[in-house]
């Protein structure tokens, strides 16, 4: 299996590692712009990373150019934005299936065995196929495993043709409020311990404040309070935030197991003894519904003064 990464500044997007280090076997080159440094990312996980250092994301142009430079390989990159956008162009380029929201390829007598998540992770769908093919692997299912011994990094020519690309224009800091949460550095989740919707509204209010993005449980996406695309976990997404600020969520394993291993954790809640209090670095034992009207007029407040 090849791997290819798209880098956007100089960093490895989300999923990124652990595609090299569980796929990249058969190769794995990072593209874009910033390549070089982004592979130092792969120290102690890659021995052997190819760099092709050409600007900004044009999907249809790479996808032409990748083509051409990998073949007929089973061609694998991490389900970030980029590589979602990626992926099925490069299928459509080298005329070969694309798999999405792959969870495990597993290469069994010749064949390979592909299992995707179906109906917002509802579902696992079991492909089989053989030959050359294109996937993208949802980020935060694996992790990635050390390898001894130094990194070599190659740099590679690829020549872009012209595609058929939208012009670039400027790049903007991803919105925290609507960027995909499986990328999100800083999550604030809210449980059913938040009574209504509208503490939602107030938790969003915060978290845009303070440049974090809004998660939530499965019994509050049930409620339709909050979209199902914000609902962290097992049937949700699977994050891997720096910090996690839960509020009244109880730490139900279908929720902590999406959680990754935030550097940071801080729980809201009347119960000491649940388990998301019992993983938290900072447990707050009150009313989380209080805390979060409390934090929203501080925040207001700072927010007219300034
Ligand atoms: C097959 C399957 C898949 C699932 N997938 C997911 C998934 O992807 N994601 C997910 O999140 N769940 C999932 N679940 C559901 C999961 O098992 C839990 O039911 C759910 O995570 C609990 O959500 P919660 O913490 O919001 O609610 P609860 O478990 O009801 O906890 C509410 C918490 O709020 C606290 N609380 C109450 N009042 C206050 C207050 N005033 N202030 C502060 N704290 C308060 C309580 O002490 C409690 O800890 C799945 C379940 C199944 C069976």
């Amino acid at each position: 299996m090849f791997v290819v990464v798209p880098v956007r500044g100089g960093r490895l997007p989300a999923g990124g590692a652990e595609v090299a280090s569980e796929y990249g076997q058969g190769g794995i080159l990072l593209i874009g712009e910033g390549t070089q440094a982004a592979a130092q990312e792969l120290a102690g996980l890659a021995n052997e990373v190819s760099c092709a250092e050409v600007g900004k994301f044009r999907p249809d142009a790479w996808s032409t150019a990748l083509h051409g430079h990998i073949g007929e390989e089973i061609i694998v990159l991490p389900g970030c934005p980029d590589g979602r956008d990626l992926a099925p162009r490069i299928a459509a380029a080298s005329g070969c299936a694309y798999f999405g929201s792959v969870a495990e390829i597993k290469n069994q007598d010749g064949e390979l065995e592909i299992q995707m998540a179906r109906w917002g992770g509802l579902a696992m769908e079991l492909v089989r196929t053989s030959g050359h093919c294109v996937a993208s692997v949802m980020p935060g299912l694996h992790s990635p495993v050390s390898v001894d011994g130094p990194l070599q990094i190659t740099a590679v020519e690829l020549h872009l043709g012209n595609g058929n690309d939208v012009a670039f224009i400027e790049e903007r800091e991803p919105d925290a409020a609507t960027m995909d949460l499986a990328e999100a550095k800083r999550i604030f989740g809210g449980g059913a311990g938040l009574l209504d919707e509208s503490v939602f509204g107030q938790l969003g209010n915060i978290a845009a404040e303070l440049g974090a993005s809004m998660g939530a449980t499965r019994v509050v996406t049930d409620r339709g309070w909050v979209g199902h695309s914000r609902q962290i976990g097992t049937t949700g997404v699977v994050v891997d935030p720096d910090l996690y600020i839960a509020f009244g969520v109880s730490g139900a394993v279908q929720h902590t197991s999406g959680l990754g291993q935030p550097d940071h954790v801080i729980s809201v809640n009347t119960d000491p003894h649940c388990p998301m209090m019992q993983m938290s670095d900072l447990a707050i034992v009150c009313d989380a519904n209080a805390v979060v009207a409390e934090l929203e007029q501080r925040l207001g407040r700072n927010a007219g003064a300034a």
